[in-house]
C-alpha cells in the first residue's frame, strides 16, 4: 500500500484572494495543498506573502515525497520565465523583481516562475489537450480574460512576455463600456467574472424585475447570472447573451490568427456550466470554425489544479536546467 514517491516540487499559485501552495510530483499529481490569504497590493507585498507561506508550509505540513527538487511559482502579470523576473503585477504597478534569485537564496532550491495563465497553458500542453494537439489556444475566463497560444508545439511569449492579453480585444465596436486600458468594448468588460458583475449592476435600472439576488458590495457570481438566464430572467439573459456573443467573436478572431485545431476553455466563469458553453457555441460560425477539429472544449484540469500543476512544471524545468533534479545545491 505504501507507495514510495521519490521527488516532488513545491508549487505556488498566487491568486487575487489566496495563495495556493502544494506538493506536486513531476508527473503532475497533487499530493497535498494548503491555502493562505494573499495580498496583491504590490509585488513586494505579494512576494513576502509567498515566502511566509513557504516557511509555514515547511513547518506545518509534512512532505509526502522523499525529496523536494524545486519551487515553481505562478504569478499574476508580466513574467520573464526564462530569467525568473517578475516585471509587473499590472501595467500601472511595475516593480521589476528577481523572484528566482530571491527564492533560490531563501530556500536553496532551484526556482522557476511564470504568469498564471501561462502556467495553466503549460499544464494543458504537457498533461492535457496538448497530448492531442500542437496548435491550441487556452482561453482563461475568470476575474479577467487572457489566453495562452501554442503554435506548432511552441508556447508564444511575444517580445515583452505580453502575448495573450486578449481580454483587451475590442469585440463590441459600438459599446460605451470603457475599459481600464483606455478603449471601449473590450471583451473583458463584457464577459469576465468582473465584467459580468459590472454589466448586471449598470443595466439593473432598465429592468423593473429580476429574480437575481444582489447584495450591496458583493460580486454577483457568473453562475448565478447563467442559472437565472436559463430560467428566463430578462436582465440575466441579456448580460449572458452579450457575454456569449463577445466570447464567440473573440474565439473566431483568434482562430483566424493562429489556425488552432483546439480551443480550450478554463477559468471560474465557464467551469461546470454547460448552459453558457452551449450559448457560446450557438454564436460560432461553422465555416470559421471548420479547421478547429477538436472543437471548443473544456480544460482537462480544474481551474485550481491547472495553475498549481503548471507552476510545478515550471519548477521542474528550473530543476532540470540546474542539472536534472539534483535537488538541494
Ligand atoms: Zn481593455
Amino acid at each position: 500500500m505504501n507507495r514510495e514517491i521519490p521527488t516532488s516540487i513545491l508549487a505556488i499559485d498566487l491568486g487575487g484572494t489566496k495563495i495556493l501552495l502544494g506538493e506536486v510530483t513531476p508527473d503532475g499529481e497533487i499530493l497535498n495543498t494548503k491555502s493562505y490569504p494573499s495580498d496583491t497590493t504590490s509585488q513586494a507585498i505579494a512576494l513576502e506573502g509567498i515566502i511566509q507561506a513557504i516557511h509555514d508550509y515547511k513547518q506545518t505540513v509534512p512532505f509526502i515525497a522523499k525529496k523536494q527538487i524545486a519551487i515553481g511559482i505562478g504569478l499574476v502579470g508580466r513574467v520573464d520565465h526564462t530569467r525568473g523576473i517578475w516585471f509587473e503585477i499590472e501595467p500601472s504597478k511595475s516593480q521589476e523583481t528577481d523572484v528566482k534569485q530571491i527564492i533560490e537564496a531563501s530556500f536553496k532550491l532551484p526556482c522557476g516562475i511564470d504568469n498564471d495563465v501561462a502556467c495553466a497553458t503549460r499544464s494543458e500542453q504537457i498533461l492535457g489537450w496538448g497530448t492531442l494537439s500542437d496548435n491550441f489556444i487556452y482561453l482563461n475566463i475568470g476575474t479577467g480574460i487572457a489566453a495562452g497560444f501554442v503554435v506548432n508545439g511552441e508556447y508564444i511569449t511575444g517580445s515583452h512576455f505580453n502575448a495573450g492579453e486578449i481580454g483587451h480585444m475590442v469585440v463590441a465596436l459600438n459599446s460605451e463600456v470603457l475599459c481600464g486600458c483606455g478603449r471601449k468594448g473590450c471583451v473583458e468588460r463584457i464577459a469576465s467574472g468582473l465584467g459580468l458583475h459590472e454589466r448586471i449592476t449598470s443595466l439593473r435600472h432598465q429592468y423593473a424585475f429580476t429574480s437575481l439576488l444582489m447584495e450591496e458590495g458583493v460580486r454577483v457570481s457568473a453562475q448565478a447570472i447563467f442559472t437565472r438566464a436559463e430560467a428566463g430572467d430578462a436582465l440575466c439573459s441579456r448580460v449572458s447573451e452579450e457575454a456569449a456573443q463577445a466570447l464567440a467573436s473573440t474565439i473566431m478572431n483568434l482562430v483566424r490568427v493562429s489556425d488552432p485545431d483546439t480551443i480550450i476553455l478554463g477559468g471560474g466563469v465557464v467551469a461546470n456550466n454547460s448552459y453558457f458553453l452551449s450559448r457560446i457555441k450557438h454564436y460560432l460560425n461553422p465555416p470559421t470554425m471548420r479547421f478547429v477539429t477538436n472543437g471548443l472544449v473544456m480544460t482537462k484540469h480544474s481551474t485550481a489544479e491547472a495553475g498549481l500543476v503548471g507552476a510545478a512544471l515550471v519548477g521542474l524545468q528550473a530543476s532540470q536546467a540546474n542539472g536534472n533534479g539534483a535537488g538541494e545545491r
